[in-house]
């Protein structure tokens, strides 16, 4: 019998189990940290003011690869999906901070491409890049972000404050990220075999933007304060619809129907799908990085909301011992799994 101690893959835990494990034995010391580990973003209070906090960290063939993806946009998005973190909390997002590991194979001029991008992500949203980090790395890039941003106290929306009966509702349109990603890795593939042959990406641009220049749903907060609504509960769809959905009826302790037949995908992204012999449902519910907002509203904010073309009813919460159930077009029941680790696979 070998005396070493028994190594437990990462992968049999998940990206969620890890994290779970190894954030359990926190404990708040400080009366400013009101909110720690578990949602889209940490809350610390300082006054009148929330903060809000969240990272990201990207890393090349992993999360992006640099083939078809250019540098000004891989900045570009950096920034979104830390901003879209902060959107998730109900608040606006104010400074970052910017860290890399760079291998020698990266010259300047490349990484001025990538600041390009994360310069216009400030400049559009408002944002102040205040600091980060730089030092070399053995092998690719890897960009880790942090954001702040600000919300009045009372505000923040946390994944834990649905109740039953909620309507859930969604922003935008789901999956073409997915399939903006998929059509680009086909194009890669044929350009690996015969680089003379121009990549096949016209009628596709909306789907090519969702993948490589998403847009954080900062106008929705406005919107939000504008309309005097405020979400039960909220999360940024990252990893997926369905591991969202997941995640807000876990931190809220209640259960879910979604309704196939309600889910909001884009005519491109369903042309993709059908291209590419794809359920398009799979790119909403698994494919992930649309970054658009899931949160839920009390029946009685839905006069506040069912006008809007930019929110769509998705389904509503129940009783937690009803499960977490995508309810088909066709009337079947089916439980909803999460997918989790997404880009590690
Ligand atoms: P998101 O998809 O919104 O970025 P994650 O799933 O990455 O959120 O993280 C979920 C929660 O776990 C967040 O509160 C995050 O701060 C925390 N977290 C993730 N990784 C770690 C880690 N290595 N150590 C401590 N906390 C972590
Ligand atoms: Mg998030």
């Amino acid at each position: 019998m070998s005396k070493e101690k028994l190594q437990t893959k990462i992968s049999e835990l998940g990206e969620f189990g890890l994290i779970e494990r190894l954030t359990k034995k926190i404990q708040l010391k400080n009366r400013s940290s009101v909110k720690g580990v578990g949602d889209d973003a940490a809350i610390l209070d300082y006054g009148n003011k929330q903060i809000v906090v969240s990272t990201d960290l990207l890393t090349e063939g992993i999360h992006f690869n640099l083939m078809y993806v250019p540098l000004k946009h891989l900045g570009y998005k950096s920034v979104i999906v830390n901003l879209s973190d902060i959107c998730a909390m109900n608040a606006s997002p104010k400074q970052i901070t910017v860290s890399i590991a760079v291998s020698g194979k990266f010259s300047v001029e490349s990484m001025d491409e990538l600041y390009s991008g994360i310069h216009l992500a400030c400049e559009k949203y408002g944002v102040d890049l205040v600091g980060g980090d730089t030092t070399s790395s053995m092998t690719g890039l890897t960009i880790c972000i942090t954001v702040l941003g600000e919300v009045d106290k009372g505000k923040a929306v946390l994944r834990s404050g649905a109740k039953p009966n909620d309507l859930l509702c969604v922003t935008g349109d789901l999956g073409g990220a997915y399939m903006g990603l998929q059509l680009l890795e086909r194009e890669n593939e044929v350009f690996k075999v015969n680089n003379t042959i121009q990549p096949q990406l016209e009628g596709y641009d909306y789907i090519l933007e969702r993948q490589l220049k998403p847009e954080a749903r900062a106008d929705i907060v406005a919107a939000f304060e504008k309309i005097g609504l405020k979400p039960t509960s909220m999360i940024d769809i990252s990893d997926g619809l369905s591991s969202e959905i997941i995640h807000l009826c876990k931190n809220s302790g209640v259960g879910c129907n979604l309704y196939e037949d309600k889910i909001p995908l884009d005519f491109q992204t369903k042309k993709m799908a059908e291209e590419l012999n794809i359920n398009p449902l799979v790119a909403a519910l698994n494919g992930g990085e649309d970054y658009e907002l899931l949160f839920t509203v009390s029946l009685e904010d839905y006069a506040k909301i069912k006008n809007d073309p930019d929110f769509t009813i998705i389904g509503h919460m129940t009783e937690a011992a009803e499960g977490t159930n995508l309810i088909t077009t066709g009337g079947s029941v089916i439980p909803l799994v999460a997918q989790g680790w997404n880009h590690g696979k």
